[in-house]
């Protein structure tokens, strides 16, 4: 089958990195290191990224990884410890890894878009990580500005009777649920429209990520009367790719009107979406841009369906903004 390998491979080291998350959790209190954005960092968002980095790079030496994190700040004098602490997880599965070939693996991922790439979000929402709440290690393969391949890992999401979940998907094969062990389970479709009992709404907690007074304004007109379910990270694509939900909506929040969306925060989540019979475009319709840089500049806000209410979320929108 087309893309086997990069499904095997990215599917290994995205469970591998899932688990060094768990063990974070349970075993410390994570630490938060403040980026230049003034986002999170932890210990756990850099032992993902370089397990993963590692694995891209031993199998596809040639493919560019374009991640969330670098290494810069791992690299100060004064971040030894954090760095051994990091080094110490990552060795928890790369027994041999030193500190040295740990900052080298994170920053593997500083590639630059291009003709194939793939894109790395080790920790995606790393605030709901911290809070003991969702998040999910997102990795994609994308080529020509197509996901071909698209793992999402959420070890904390409880559905479709999983403890915690793991959903792959390779372009025209489907979408497929494993377990945080690796083993399939069954592939995976969107809401059908008359199943009424999944006609529910996913939106990020983050009050700051969405307009949440738009987003349910807009639920409402498209006959969604039940209250939001908020969560963290593309879990909220998993939630729609498994027919728990029929909408995601994130609608450029009143307090950052110009934010550009980032590649690694929905390219994998768009094809396990895609891949389960949904739709994914941005506000006004357009699809979601992977081949230009990691911001998705051309595009405002994003809207996940199960398709068949794809246009009619469009339409309410555009009379609502
Ligand atoms: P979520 O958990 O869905 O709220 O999304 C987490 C992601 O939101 C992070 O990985 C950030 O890259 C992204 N993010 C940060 N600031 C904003 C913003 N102002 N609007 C939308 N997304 C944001
Ligand atoms: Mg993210």
């Amino acid at each position: 089958m087309a893309y086997d390998t990069e499904k095997q491979v990215a599917l290994k080291a995205a469970i591998a990195a899932a688990k060094l998350c768990q063990q974070v959790r349970q075993e410390i209190t994570p630490e938060a290191i403040q980026k230049h954005d003034r986002s999170p960092v932890t210990t756990a968002d850099f032992g993902s990224q370089a397990l993963i980095c590692q694995a891209l790079a031993a199998a596809f030496p040639s493919d560019a990884v374009v991640g969330e994190e670098d290494a810069a700040t791992l690299r100060q004098d004064d971040m030894s410890q954090q760095l051994a602490q990091v080094t110490q997880y990552v060795q928890v599965i790369a027994p041999t890894a030193t500190p040295d070939q740990v900052v080298d693996w994170i920053d593997h991922g500083n590639g630059q878009v291009s003709s194939r790439y793939w894109t790395l979000d080790p920790i995606d929402g790393t605030k709901g990580f911290l809070r003991g709440d969702q998040y999910a290690v997102a990795l994609a393969l994308v080529e020509e500005g197509d996901v071909k391949v698209g793992v999402l890992a959420c070890p904390a999401l409880e559905m479709g009777g999983q403890h915690g979940v793991v959903l792959v998907a390779v372009r025209g094969q489907g979408t497929e649920l494993l377990t945080l062990e690796g083993t399939p389970i069954k592939s995976v479709q969107v809401a059908k429209p008359e199943d009424t009992t999944r006609l529910r709404f996913v939106e990020s907690v983050e009050s700051g990520h969405g307009d949440q007074s738009q987003q349910s304004a807009v639920a409402k007109a498209v006959g969604i009367t039940a209250n939001s379910i908020r969560m963290d990270s593309q879990a909220k694509y998993a939630a729609v790719a498994m027919g728990e939900a029929v909408l995601y909506l994130r609608l450029p929040s009143p307090k950052s009107p110009d934010y550009q969306e980032k590649i690694w925060d929905h390219a994998a989540g768009v094809l396990v979406v895609e891949e389960a019979g949904g739709q994914v475009t941005d506000m006004h319709g357009k699809s979601l841009d992977f081949a230009t840089s990691d911001r998705m500049i051309e595009n405002r806000g994003v809207v996940v369906s199960n398709g068949t209410i794809h246009d009619t979320v469009l339409k309410a929108l555009a009379v609502s903004s």
